[in-house]
């Protein structure tokens, strides 16, 4: 679908400007404007089904006239790298945006740092992914989901006790306390809500991350000049099932809080959630692939907070290094103590 693009226009040069850390900046000719938004106050609202319709947005350039299609609601020109603002075609829209704090420089000192410091990283690799730099930053949509679950519950309470016992050690005979439990029946039921569960909503990927919710701001187009902004992919009632599993944990540690004793055994439970809602923002994170030796990774830095994840590639080399050298700690260790215990 051909969508309308525009970008934002430098006063000073005619260029673009983008959005970096709570300012519109001029790249050529270092104008730059402060702005700022309120803070977003999540307004869940009750869960209802969005399918995405996927469709494709027909681009053409401001700024050099080249046309393109992409999935992004703000993108940069493949061919001119402007910044253009696009159109959300999905519905509904997102109503907040957790806008970038860090900087692609700040960024990607983040990440020179996390590669430096792993541990048993090929050395060829850290010089390959030097060169390989290229980060780039995008909004992922985000679905946050609030809950509330009832839960019924089978299983049994332990309770341990001791019994005293007569062991015959080295031939002597010794009265000691012997652990050992009982079990009764337990069932019951368990009332919890949820917030804020986390989803990121694109496609043909898993990102499991938490992002930082306090930094929301009320939405403006201007956060998302100068990123890739992609919208919901993941119809909001299957992403609702997937936090689901986000629940498990705590469901699971309220149910022996409530079989109490000692030591708790769960046999089976229900869920029934009731009351659910949901809210749509747009996340930001920096993302850089870098492909070695025939293998590709993927690594994410947090917009906001600078935190890094991603796969990472091992030297067997240095681990077998390694592990020879603590191997060869222990014998000296143990020929020490062999030597001088006697
Ligand atoms: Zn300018
Ligand atoms: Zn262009």
């Amino acid at each position: 679908m051909k969508i309308k693009s525009k970008k934002i226009t430098c006063p000073g040069c005619g260029a673009d400007l983008r959005y970096e850390a709570g300012m519109l900046r001029c790249h050529y000719c270092s104008y730059k404007e402060q702005f700022s938004q309120p803070p977003y106050a999540l307004r869940y609202k009750p869960l209802q089904r969005f399918t995405p319709t996927l469709q494709k947005k027909e681009y053409s350039c401001v700024s050099c006239g080249a046309e393109f299609s992409s999935d992004a609601a703000a993108t940069l020109c493949p061919y001119c790298k402007t910044a253009l603002l696009g159109e959300f075609l999905e519905k509904p829209k997102p109503l907040a945006v957790i806008p970038f704090k860090l900087t692609h420089k700040e960024a990607l000192q983040r990440l020179h740092q996390h590669i430096k410091n792993l541990w048993f990283a090929p050395s060829a690799f850290v010089k390959e992914y030097k060169r390989a730099s290229q980060l780039e930053g995008y909004y992922l949509p985000l679905f946050l989901f609030a809950t509330k679950v009832f839960v019924r519950y089978t299983g049994e309470r332990g309770e341990v006790y001791y019994v005293q016992t007569t062991r015959y050690i080295n031939g002597r005979a010794r009265v000691v306390n012997e652990r050992r439990v009982r079990w009764y029946p337990a069932s019951g039921s368990v009332d919890l809500s949820f917030r804020d569960l986390q989803e990121v909503v694109i496609k043909d990927e898993y990102v499991r991350h938490k992002f930082t919710l306090q930094e929301a701001k009320e939405f403006d187009e201007r956060f998302l000049s100068g990123f890739v902004t992609k919208e919901y992919q993941i119809d909001s009632l299957l992403a609702f099932e997937r936090a689901k599993a986000q629940t498990i944990a705590r469901i699971e540690m309220a149910i022996r809080a409530d079989i109490g004793g000692d030591l708790q055994r769960i046999h089976h439970y229900t869920r029934e959630y009731y009351d659910e809602e949901m809210e749509y923002l747009l996340a930001p994170m920096y993302r850089l692939s870098i492909e070695w030796r025939g293998e590709k990774y993927d690594y994410r830095i947090d917009g906001v907070n600078g935190k890094v994840e991603g796969e990472r590639p091992y030297s067997w080399l240095k681990i077998l290094l390694f592990a020879i050298f603590i191997a060869s700690l222990i014998a000296g260790a143990l020929y020490l103590f062999e030597r001088f215990s006697n």
